[in-house]
Formats: C-alpha cells, sequence, structure tokens
C-alpha cells in the first residue's frame, strides 16, 4: 500500500466509523465533543472553547422512535438525527448545536428539548437577510449567545486570542479542502466519487488539527503524479448531500466522476472564507453575509445556476447530476431555476431524488445507467 492509499485507507475507515473516530479523539485529545447540525454551524466558537465539533449529518439507522415527533415530511437527514439521538447513539455529546435554517430544523429544535433531554440543546437562528447590517448585527449577537453557552458547558470565557487562533486554524482547513478538490479532480481514477466522498466527510469526526495535515499530504502526494486519463464522464454534483453511499458505488461503477460538487456537505462548507476586518465574531457573520449561491442563504439574484454553469465550463464536465433530498423544500424551491438555465445552455442533467436509508435503489440505478449510455453515445 503507497501513502496516497493508506491515506485514503484511514479517511474511509473515519467516515465509516463515526463514533469510533470521535472516541479515539477524544481519548487523544481530552476534549468534550459537540454535536453540530446541518448547515453553518459555527464549529470555530467551539473550536475555540478547548471542544472538538464533529458534524451531525443523518446515517442510515431505521428509523422506529423518531416518527413520533417528526411528521412524515421531514427529510431523512433530520429524522436520521433524532432517531440517533433518542437511542442513544450521541451519548458521547456534551451538548448540540441547531441552526434553524428550514421549517424541518425549527421543528427539531423544539422537539428536541423533549424527545433527547439527557442532551442540552443550543439553537440558533440565521437572519434571512443576513448581508445588510442589521442582519450583521444580529448575527453577531446569536454568535456571543452560542459563546455564552458554550462557556457554561466548559467552566472557562473563550478569549479573543482563542477565536482567533479557531478562525485561523478553521481558514487553513477550508484553503487545504479547496486545493484538495482541485487536485482530486485530476486524478479521477485514484480519487473517485465515493473515496472522494469519504475523504471529505472524515472532517466531520475528527480533530482539524489531526485532519489538515493528512489532507495536506495526500494533495502533495497527487500532486507528484502524473494527471490521470479519464474515459469516463465528468459531471458536477449539486444539492445537500451525495449518499446513500450505493449510489456512489454505482457512478462508480458506470465510470462516472465528480470534477467539482456544489454540495451542502461537501465544498458549500469550504468555498467561502472568513472576512479579514473585525471582531472574530464579526468575521464569522460576515462569512455567512458572503456566502451565495446556497439553496439555504437566501439569494434575490438565484445565481446558483450560473455558478453550475461556471463549473461545467471549467472543470469541462459532461453534466450535472442532481442529488435532490426528499422533503427538502429550500433546495426544491431552486431547482426549477438552475434547471431552466442548464437546459437552455444544454446541460445534460440528472435528477436523483435520494433518502439516506433508501428500501430499494434499483430504479435510481436504472437511472445512472441510462444518463450513461445518453453521454456515451
Ligand atoms: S435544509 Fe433540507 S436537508 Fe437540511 S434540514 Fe432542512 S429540509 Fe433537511
Amino acid at each position: 500500500m503507497n501513502r496516497i492509499e493508506e491515506i485514503i485507507a484511514i479517511m474511509e475507515d473515519v467516515s465509516r466509523y463515526p463514533a469510533k473516530a470521535i472516541r479515539e479523539s477524544m481519548e487523544e485529545t481530552g476534549k468534550e465533543v459537540i454535536g453540530c447540525f446541518p448547515l453553518y454551524t459555527p464549529e470555530e466558537i467551539v473550536y475555540a472553547a478547548g471542544m472538538i465539533p464533529v458534524g451531525l449529518w443523518g446515517g442510515q439507522k431505521e428509523i422506529k422512535k423518531a416518527d413520533k415527533y417528526l411528521q412524515s415530511f421531514c427529510c431523512s437527514i433530520m429524522k436520521e438525527n433524532m432517531e440517533h439521538g433518542m437511542e442513544g447513539s450521541y451519548e458521547f455529546l456534551s451538548a448540540i448545536i441547531i441552526p434553524a435554517y428550514c421549517d424541518t430544523l425549527k421543528c427539531v429544535c423544539e422537539n428536541w428539548k423533549a424527545a433527547v433531554p439527557d442532551i442540552p440543546l443550543i439553537a440558533m437562528v440565521y437572519p434571512q437577510n443576513r448581508k445588510i447590517t442589521a442582519g450583521v448585527e444580529y448575527l453577531v449577537n446569536e454568535y456571543k449567545r452560542v459563546k455564552d453557552e458554550l462557556e457554561k458547558i466548559s467552566g472557562k470565557k473563550i478569549t479573543e486570542k482563542e477565536l482567533e487562533e479557531s478562525i485561523d486554524l478553521y481558514e487553513e482547513y477550508r484553503k487545504t479542502m479547496s486545493q484538495f478538490v482541485a487536485i482530486a479532480s485530476k486524478y479521477p481514477r485514484t480519487i473517485d466519487a465515493k473515496k472522494r466522498h469519504s475523504i471529505i466527510k472524515a472532517a466531520y469526526f475528527t480533530d482539524k488539527k489531526w485532519y489538515i495535515p493528512l489532507i495536506k499530504e495526500l494533495t502533495t502526494e497527487l500532486n507528484m503524479l502524473p494527471e490521470e486519463a479519464f474515459n469516463g464522464i465528468k459531471v458536477i454534483a449539486t444539492g445537500i448531500l451525495a449518499e446513500p453511499e450505493v449510489l456512489l458505488d454505482t457512478l462508480v461503477q458506470n465510470n462516472i466522476t465528480f470534477a467539482a460538487d456544489d454540495l451542502a456537505h461537501e465544498s458549500r462548507q469550504f468555498r467561502t472564507g472568513v472576512s479579514n476586518s473585525g471582531t472574530p465574531l464579526e468575521r464569522l457573520a460576515l462569512r455567512i453575509a458572503g456566502n451565495q449561491k446556497c439553496a439555504l442563504l437566501y439569494d434575490e439574484e438565484k445565481t446558483r445556476g450560473q455558478l453550475l454553469l461556471d463549473l461545467v465550463k471549467e472543470y469541462k464536465a459532461d453534466g450535472v447530476v442532481v442529488f435532490m433530498m426528499k422533503f427538502c423544500d429550500p433546495e426544491e424551491f431552486d431547482y426549477p431555476i438552475y434547471k431552466k438555465e442548464l437546459e437552455a445552455a444544454k446541460i445534460p442533467m440528472l435528477y436523483l431524488e435520494i433518502e439516506q436509508k433508501m428500501d430499494s435503489v434499483e430504479q435510481i440505478r436504472t437511472r445512472i445507467q441510462s444518463f450513461k449510455e445518453m453521454l456515451t453515445v
């Protein structure tokens, strides 16, 4: 096994067994852990508090208890998170943070207190008008509240210096990941769609100080190899997240790779950096203000379609694959707008309606195969 394979295997192990990876991080660092619900939870504040933020983006459990609290039309990520909470899978968490971006998250916030009373909840709201001064001030105050709550849990004050250092670390993470995905697109056989997903996902379950050097090393090792020839199909992936993994297996089997992505779980996490001016909390709030082209952040100009067109052009992609999370209203509202733009530009598109745990993926498998045949004729 060469070093590239070794690092990929480590990342695959972390993303396949997140609880094990989190417990190991806790043992190694002696830190407490805070669960962060999607999407842009201020991990920097958690890290500055001397705790490890871990991402809670659902799972693969059979839903038995969560239905008591969540309606049938809630997305599967939230049902999974609720089920995991009620089943005790999150018992190592000192608290969870839920940012209320959508109606489902608002509903989960209220129900969490009753359904999982043992894990304290820190709820926060993102302003709809995040770019105006009042919106930035509001978000700074929300972050202050999160900071206060975390200080109560950790029993110590978070200093400005700790916040600045944490922001620096997360900026390094964002830069490292942006470099990694750019390089990975040149090695579509070594970093196929599934491996790419596992490598990015592993960041949610480890201390960034452990994760960043490994990704840098992987990027350096890849960079030393000649670019890989690829006779398959390159696509841009868009949506909330690209799961369940069996879909990624099907894409790989059909020689379809991700040239780049616009997934909330992946590149949307690291494509926008913080502002250089202001207090640490203002810098974080301005990062959200400057974040564009995401269904969860109000975009009056509806620029996501142009982003997808730009990515197709930049990466010479053959098409776009839409991973539509079932019952995700914000993503569903965006879809008709960018669909029209992609169709006008004659960009082939594959629409996959997904849930994290699907009883049958046969229909989707057939659609992926048809998409491939359509593009290879
Ligand atoms: S934004 Fe979509 S996927 Fe995320 S919690 Fe809301 S409904 Fe679920």
